[in-house]
């Protein structure tokens, strides 16, 4: 039989049959019709971030998330500038690894992988060292499943005068983020998250002026932020190397499918939905999950009971061969495991995959 799950992990994603189908395509990159494709695109993310044309461009880069977030930080921060991370997660470390591989100034503002960034803590930060230029964050902690206050965090960098970053890869398009409102000047995720399209590049909506201002920053070639905007407004839509041509024809019905929902909102609101089901009905299994606080809808950590009869492996085993795939834990402290509530998923597969876990539980219970 052929192997067949639908992913409840926090990326990739279980996409929609008719997004995949217009990866069939090989397209051309070099005429009009597919760098319009990319134009458009370009101009929907702008509507889903809620922000004007004049005042913020969309720019698209190959690669995964990581490549993202490595082109904005490695392409906006100068040599003599320097950026605060704030960091409670593996995805906030990450940022600053990223700063330090490339030499970008840095400055680690860290808390417990349980507690949400505090936006007075940033403005402390601040004031204490005037050459803090950025402040860079993550939205939704896919470590944990925490979701930072971005907004409180983007008016503290404001009030310092200082650019605000924030790496949205998991929430963007599952939670509604209003980015120019929020003081928000980068914001960046990727193809195969809340927009459920597939793996292959990243997007970062920028602040005009901010970016017109990198030129010459960058530290990489290919994650040269402002050569592959300049590249794109000059050659209305033509990517610099190689596009991932089946991954953007597959993003483009993504974003017709994401209108066709009901926007971001209704998205919002089945990923909700989702969350609060799926927590409820592990709960009554004696999972407890392990945010009592800052939970978000994407996806939610869980503690493997310390008495239980079976290991993680077991259960992954168990639930992966009746159709789910669920998602080791990445905090240091503590066995945990997490469970995403993102993509082509329904609350049907939460009671579907609580069915399949308490059944799991219960066959180990009577073993033991
Ligand atoms: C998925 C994700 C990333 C990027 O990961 P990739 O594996 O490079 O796609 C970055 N930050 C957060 C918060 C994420 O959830």
């Amino acid at each position: 039989m052929e192997l067949t799950y639908k992913l409840l992990t926090p990326g990739p994603l279980t996409t929609t049959r008719s997004v995949k189908e217009q990866m069939l395509f090989d397209h051309c990159t070099w005429d009009d019709d597919y760098k319009r494709i990319t134009q458009d695109i370009r101009a929907h993310l702008l509507r889903l971030a809620h922000v004007a044309p004049e005042r913020y461009t969309a720019v698209l880069m190959q690669g995964s998330g990581t490549f993202g977030n490595e082109s904005v930080l490695t392409s906006v921060v100068g040599d003599d500038e320097r950026v605060l991370v704030c960091a409670n997660g593996a995805y906030g470390d990450r940022l600053a690894e990223i700063c330090r591989q490339a030499g970008v100034p840095v400055t680690v503002y860290a808390e417990p992988y349980d507690t949400p960034v505090d936006a007075q803590r940033i403005a402390a930060h601040l004031a204490a060292d005037p050459s803090i230029t950025h402040v860079a964050m993550v939205h939704n902690e896919t470590t944990s499943g925490l979701v930072n206050d971005i907004e409180a965090a983007g008016a503290v960098a404001k009030r310092a005068g200082a650019a605000f970053i924030v790496d949205a890869m998991s929430s963007f398009g599952g939670i509604d983020i209003p980015v120019e409102d929020w003081g928000i000047d980068f914001i960046v995720s990727s193809a195969n998250k809340c927009i459920q399209g597939v793996p292959g590049f990243s997007f970062a909506i920028c602040r005009r002026d901010l970016l017109e201002g990198s030129r010459g920053k960058a530290r990489s070639l290919s994650l040269d932020l402002y050569a592959q905007w300049q590249t794109m407004e000059r050659d209305g839509g033509k990517w610099r190397f190689t596009s991932p041509t089946n991954a953007v024809l597959a993003f483009a019905q993504a974003l017709r499918e994401l209108e066709e929902e009901g926007g971001v909102s209704a998205r919002a609101a089945r990923y909700a939905e989702n969350n609060r089901l799926l927590i409820e009905r592990m709960r009554a299994l004696g999972f407890e999950p392990y945010l009592t606080e800052n939970q978000g809808p994407i996806i939610t950590t869980f503690a493997h009971p310390a008495d239980a009869a079976f290991t993680f492996r077991e259960m992954y085993d168990y639930v992966k061969a009746r159709g789910y795939v669920i998602y080791p834990g990445k905090l240091t402290d503590g066995d945990t495991f997490r469970i995403g509530t993102i993509g082509e998923i329904y609350p049907a597969d939460i009671l579907n995959v609580t069915s399949i876990l308490g059944e799991f539980v219960a066959t180990k219970r009577k073993e033991a």
